[in-house]
């Protein structure tokens, strides 16, 4: 059952805090305004009555930060708009730069029955289109080893997640071949944050893009990939730990 008391605007303030811990960014009072493009003074308002209902803790000047109950409720929003995001892109063929805004209407509508029944339909998927971890249905999720393309060594990289819900920033990704699961090579980084030189393994097509797209774009090294696969039995171990949390 969904909890009645919460409101689809409380939940997308719980999941502006989660997606800000997640960051290691301070979930302030203006740091969350900028986020949901409202006022400081409205953010203040929510934030008190979300520590009222146990949802966060609230101090002015410090900033908010989820309680268990309220990163329950985060993670179960997080869970249904990355998995509306899926269905839309593999059932109902969106694009990926068009899921987000549809998804974002869609996580406070669905019901639980909903949510779960695309969760089996989809085979039980761990990734969105976008590479993000969809939480599993008791909230837990693998936590991210990934790296920003940013400020990564030179070197080969898969492509694991695009953090961004620009739809513009997307297409351009897709128009470049900069997708989840493909495979890049850094070559080159220009001084003074310039641009990066990639090249894409599977077109062996060589592209620039600047330091503000790759911000978005995270990646795990080949070779550290490499190392795992030799190592088999931490795998296992991971997919024990993952039923023993949830
Ligand atoms: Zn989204």
């Amino acid at each position: 059952m969904r909890e009645p008391a919460i409101s689809s605007t409380a939940e997308d303030y719980l999941k502006v805090v989660l997606n800000l811990e997640d960051r290691e960014e301070t979930p302030s009072t203006s740091n969350v305004a900028r986020h949901l493009e409202v006022t400081d003074s409205s953010v203040t308002d929510m934030l008190r009555k979300l520590k009222k209902a146990g949802l966060l803790e609230y101090a002015p000047y410090h900033g908010a930060s989820l309680t268990e109950k309220g990163r329950a409720v985060a993670l179960k929003i997080l869970r249904r708009h990355r998995l509306v995001e899926l269905f839309l892109c593999q059932v109902m063929g969106y694009r990926w730069d068009q899921v987000h805004q549809e998804a974002e209407d869609l996580e406070h509508v669905v019901s639980d029955r909903f949510v779960e029944r695309v969760d089996a339909l989809l085979n039980y998927p761990d990734k969105d289109p976008h590479g993000e971890v969809i939480p599993d249905a008791q909230g837990f999720r693998e936590p991210e080893d990934d790296l920003c393309l940013a400020s990564a060594e030179l070197g080969a990289y898969i492509i694991r997640r695009v953090a961004s819900s620009n739809p513009e920033l997307l297409a351009y990704l897709e128009k470049e071949g900069l997708l989840p699961a493909r495979i890049l090579s850094l070559m080159e980084r220009a001084p003074f944050d310039g641009p990066l030189k990639l090249l894409l393994t599977e077109t062996d097509t060589v592209c620039h893009i600047g330091l503000d797209v790759a911000k978005h774009i995270f990646v795990f090294p080949m070779k550290k990939r490499a190392d795992a696969r030799r190592r088999p039995a931490k795998k296992a171990a991971s997919s024990s730990r993952r039923k023993a949390r949830s």
